[in-house]
């Protein structure tokens, strides 16, 4: 039978190994390991009717070398985001400054403080590393770190008010990428959801009337970043709710999200409100994201009153949802530029990149063009709108000029795939027929290889 004979045929593992292509590509057990992957996906694919003839054994070294580099690749690397999303929640959010990286590295081959009192030589809290600068940061009485915003989120309702009703406006019910959801996080908590007003109007009397004080535990807003209510709309100010909380002795909790630390109005950003504002409308607890607006790592921070945030630190959820050493180090290098706002803009690569101009954008796109000059007419400039990303501020468009690549010899979804095959991939979006790329949320130092990269890529052959 041919399939018998084709079996027949499949080299053993020691004889291909031997290969003089193969000889020193990796280590020998590395390289029988990939030709141990290629014959066995040679067989399936005999057995299967796929394959009817076997690859000459120079065909076979390629394949083995393939499995080789796809091995040694690793999963999570670094990419180039050419979409001009800034922050792009599944190329990791918020890119860290220079100095960031450098005190993550700082601590990340060695042991460090992060429960340790150098100084009196005796256990420490790893909250004392960021605390003092979030409360001069925010005004808060106290902070807490968690691993992220949904976690502190979790933290805040289970710690303040589990087993208690919480009242949240209809407008606000939000759901943030996938498994997030108000409702389902608050069921988590083991609190009960009282939802009030309607989805477009909620005033601050339809809390009032769901306050009930045997079963109310605390007031609720969600800050509704990625997507807003337009029309006939109204909403509960923090400051009203913090007044009706006081009233009642209830607390006010607020579902930040993004959390910008410093007012993005002279960005022309205004939906996004920062966290001291909340704290001096009188927000009790005001939590949001480390790795959106403000451009850490990926974080929850919990800022507020010292009596809410001690009941939170004692909790068991506390311990679970921790935050680790890098990430420490990380939030605290970027707050610590936070401490002189100018600071923080010229290095934060979020703020950065949020607040390039358009004149400067355009004289990055010429750059970046006058790089691709070997593509001809095949690209041109023109003006497009980048976004925040991250589901922060959903109808904020931030104008600027951004390379349309047009290709003569090969298909638009042929390029892309392309740029994204490379190493590191660069990643682009189809609009309009043409594939864009955004030099917003490109680094400088990567220009010549991604122009490089479009002209090998733009030719017709295949690479
Ligand atoms: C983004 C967001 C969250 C979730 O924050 P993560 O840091 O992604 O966990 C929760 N609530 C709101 C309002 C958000 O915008």
């Amino acid at each position: 039978m041919m399939q018998q004979e084709l079996l027949r045929q499949i080299p053993k593992v020691d004889e291909l190994v031997a290969r003089p292509g193969l000889t020193g590509k990796a280590s020998s057990a590395g390289v029988a390991r990939a030709a141990r992957e290629v014959l066995a996906r040679l067989r399936a694919e005999i057995l299967s009717g796929v394959l009817t003839q076997l690859p000459v054994p120079a065909e076979l070294e390629e394949l083995v070398l393939g499995e080789i580099a796809r091995e040694s690749t690793p999963s999570l690397r670094r990419v180039i985001n050419a979409t001009g999303v800034i922050l792009h929640t599944n190329l990791g959010r918020a890119p860290l400054a220079p100095q960031v990286v450098e005190a993550v590295c700082a601590v990340a081959g060695g042991y460090s403080t992060l429960e340790y009192d150098a100084t009196e030589g005796v256990r420490g809290s790893r909250h004392s590393h960021v605390s003092g600068l979030l409360t001069r940061l925010t005004g808060g009485e106290g902070a807490l770190v968690v691993n992220n915003n949904a976690a502190a989120v979790m933290l805040m309702l289970a710690a303040l008010a589990k087993g208690r009703e919480v009242i949240v406006s209809r407008g606000e019910l939000v759901e943030i990428g996938g498994s997030f959801r108000i409702p389902e996080v608050m069921e988590q908590s083991g609190c009960t959801l009282r939802e009030v007003g309607a989805t477009n109007r909620t005033r601050v009397s339809d809390y009032e009337k769901a306050i009930c004080p045997e079963k109310t535990g605390a007031l609720l807003k969600a800050h509704t970043s990625n997507y807003k209510i337009l029309g006939f709309t109204q909403e509960v100010s923090p400051r009203e709710l913090a007044m009706l909380g006081a009233e009642y002795g209830l607390p006010f909790l607020y579902d930040l999200g993004s959390g910008p630390l410093l007012p993005l109005a002279p960005y022309g950003i205004a939906d996004e409100p920062c966290v001291a504002e909340c704290i001096s409308a009188g927000a009790d607890v005001v939590c949001f994201s480390g790795d959106k607006l403000l451009g850490g790592p990926q974080a929850g921070i919990i800022v507020g009153k010292s009596v809410y945030i001690e009941k939170m630190k004692k909790h068991p959820l506390a311990r679970a949802l921790r935050i680790d050493k890098l990430t420490l180090a990380a939030l605290e290098a970027t707050l610590r530029l936070y401490l002189e706002p100018e600071l923080a803009a010229a290095e934060i690569p979020t703020l950065r990149m949020l607040s390039a101009s358009p004149q400067s954008l355009r004289e990055r796109a010429e750059r970046l063009a006058a790089l691709l000059a070997p593509a001809g007419d095949q690209v041109t400039l023109v003006e497009d709108a980048g976004q925040i990303g991250g589901g922060s501020a959903p109808t904020q468009l931030l104008p600027g000029t951004v390379i349309a690549v047009n290709p003569h010899a090969v298909s638009l979804t042929e390029l892309e795939r392309r740029l994204r095959s490379c190493q590191p991939a660069i990643i682009a979006r189809i609009a309009k027929e043409r594939l864009l790329i955004d030099p917003r949320t490109v680094d400088e130092e990567d220009f010549e290889y991604v122009a490089e990269q479009v002209v090998v890529a733009l030719e017709g052959v295949k690479q």
